[in-house]
């Protein structure tokens, strides 16, 4: 059986971007074909300023979230990283095979170190080094396949390499794992800002629908959310981004292809109303259960410390491989 192992950071609150270029994934298909584990990366939230207390809320909302998604600890494994101490112990190895040239050509590092300038804040060491410590993750596991959204393509790439590096060098250690991106809806984006991505821990609100948010509140967001000059609706991700988002957007949420569905369609306003109703309807369940799952804490309690102690053994034995390999 395939191993699958993907994450989340607890950096903000979910948003759609993260359901379907992830979650829904996860839940519908993953947890069902593979032995699957599934992790809250709280490490990974402090690589920015971040208050204590609500990365440790967040952490507990992001995993409510991924069993509320329909994520069933019968099927899969479903924990905290912080609580299993192998995901740190890698990272500095794999920091011993990375060079510092591969981590400042992220994407990711660029784009958010140029915000924290911009802020006229410091940039953490912990940022740079983030893609290792993510590396870790995935290869502490023996993963074979890592789900994600397009904007992580290039940091499983990175741990591919870092993988097939330390093998190399120090004997066969590692399963080299591969990214898989969902068919649609790999890269939602900010209905406000249609050049971003939908992106959590973002400041453009409205343009961002959380997964919590009230159905008046989802379709306020959708009916709002910036098309084009132009009237037709086509669909052409370069040249009518907007549009473009909402048909992906709604063929993601009924199982349709964006192509097709432009040509079902002579208004924005007609298209709005279907994708921000189709959202709503792919929410719902998930709200509902999240409110079940407040009301019995100590379920997701023990949830979370049952699945730390699987994901425990399944990680020792690999990473004490990597330190006896590496001369430890
Ligand atoms: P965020 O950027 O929201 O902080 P995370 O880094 O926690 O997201 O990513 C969790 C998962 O959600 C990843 O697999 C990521 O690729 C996916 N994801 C995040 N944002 C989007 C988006 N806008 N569209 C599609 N997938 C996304």
């Amino acid at each position: 059986m395939k191993r699958v192992f993907s994450g989340v950071k607890p950096t903000g609150h979910l948003t759609l971007g993260n359901y379907l270029g992830a979650l829904r994934q996860w839940a519908e298909v993953d947890q069902h074909r593979a032995d699957s584990l599934f992790c809250v990366v709280d490490l990974h939230a402090l690589t920015v300023e971040h208050d204590p207390a609500r990365v440790r809320r967040l952490s507990r909302q992001a995993a409510t979230l991924l069993l509320a998604a329909g994520l069933d600890p019968r099927l899969c494994t479903v924990f905290v990283q912080s609580h299993v101490d192998e995901h740190a112990r890698l990272s500095y190895l794999l920091e011993c095979v990375a060079t510092d040239g591969e981590m400042r050509r992220m994407i990711q590092y660029k784009e958010k170190a140029a915000r924290e300038r911009e802020r006229g804040g410091s940039v953490r060491l912990s940022l740079l080094t983030y893609p290792v410590l993510m590396a870790a993750d995935i290869l502490a596991y023996a993963t074979d396949e890592v789900p994600v959204g397009d904007d992580q393509a290039q940091h499983v790439e990175l741990a591919r390499d870092l993988a097939m590096r330390f093998n190399q060098r120090y004997g066969h250690t590692f399963v080299v794992p591969k990214a898989t991106l969902p068919a649609v809806a790999a890269r939602v984006m900010n209905l406000q800002e249609p050049g971003s991505k939908m992106g959590k821990s973002d400041d453009f609100g409205p343009g961002i629908v959380y997964l919590l948010d009230e159905p008046d509140v989802v379709r306020k967001k959708v009916m709002r959310a910036v098309t084009d000059s132009g009237r037709e609706v086509v669909y052409d991700r370069a040249g009518r981004p907007g549009v473009a988002n909402l048909l992906e957007i709604l063929a993601a949420c009924t199982g349709g292809d964006p192509e097709a569905l432009s040509a079902a369609y002579t208004s924005y306003g007609d298209l709005k109303k279907d994708t921000a109703d189709a959202v709503v309807e792919v929410l719902r369940p998930l709200r509902a259960r999240h409110q079940e799952l407040c009301a019995d804490p100590g379920y997701v309690e023990r949830v979370l410390r049952d699945g730390a102690e699987k994901a425990r053994a399944m990680a020792r034995p690999v990473v004490d491989d990597a330190y006896r390999a590496i001369g430890l």
